[in-house]
């Protein structure tokens, strides 16, 4: 799967050796139901329980580089599913927190999370699994170095820029149907540089 992701040709390349290695790391068909196993190192989104999915592992790939993560970032992700992404977050930060609306993916992706870090197969310092409504973010241990938005808001919470450090980057699909996978930098003097980056389906964000 890595070793497609590498040689893809699209508009943004997957070219961080440190996001390809995360994602050679973490086991993906961990994360998804059983009878869907065979096909998880296939680049394409999968369904998980309560018609949610687990993204395309080349939007995972992309929505990470984004964050250019180096190591000592604390991160928060919103829509936590089935686990992945924050997995993959937890390779690359320090602390993340993710917080999941549903109490059933909740549940399962904290078990997911917790064992494989037990067996070894995970290496994160710090991940936390919150449940809770995240569409205003995470108030409790922000400010935050970098957000990651896996569901779709209509608009960009106002809430998630005023929990970013300076020089915090935020990752967000904005839209209804038809949506934008947008990148927002908020720089050292506070002002916002947003960029439009592909167009994208994930599932909508409860507002
Ligand atoms: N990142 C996930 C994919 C998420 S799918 C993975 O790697 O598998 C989007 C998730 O966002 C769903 O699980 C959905 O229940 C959750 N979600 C939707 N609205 C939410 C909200 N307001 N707060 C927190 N989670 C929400």
């Amino acid at each position: 799967m890595v070793r497609k992701l590498e040689s893809l040709d699209r508009e943004h390349p997957i070219t961080s050796q440190r996001v390809l290695d995360a994602l050679r790391t973490v086991p993906r068909h961990e994360f998804v139901p059983p009878r869907l196993r065979p096909e998880a190192y296939e680049d394409r989104p999968l369904p998980i329980d309560h018609n949610q999915t687990i993204s395309q592992p080349y939007i995972v790939a992309l929505m990470t580089q984004l964050l250019d993560l180096k190591g000592p970032e604390k991160v928060l992700e919103i829509g936590t599913g089935s686990g992945y992404q924050a997995a993959v977050l937890g390779e690359l930060a320090r602390e993340v927190y993710t917080v999941e609306i549903r109490e059933g993916l909740y549940k399962s992706a904290t078990k997911t999370l917790g064992d494989l870090k037990q067996e070894g197969l995970l290496h994160n310092k710090k991940l936390e699994t919150v449940l809770g409504d995240g569409s205003k973010g995470y108030a409790l241990a922000a400010p935050y170095d970098a957000i990651v938005v896996t569901a779709a808001p209509r608009r960009t919470p106002d809430e998630l820029i005023a929990q970013l450090k300076l020089g915090g980057r935020l990752v967000v699909p904005v839209g209804d149907f038809f949506q934008t996978l947008k990148l927002i930098h908020k720089r050292e003097d506070g002002s916002l540089v947003t960029r439009s980056i592909e167009h994208v389906r994930f599932v909508p964000l409860k507002e």
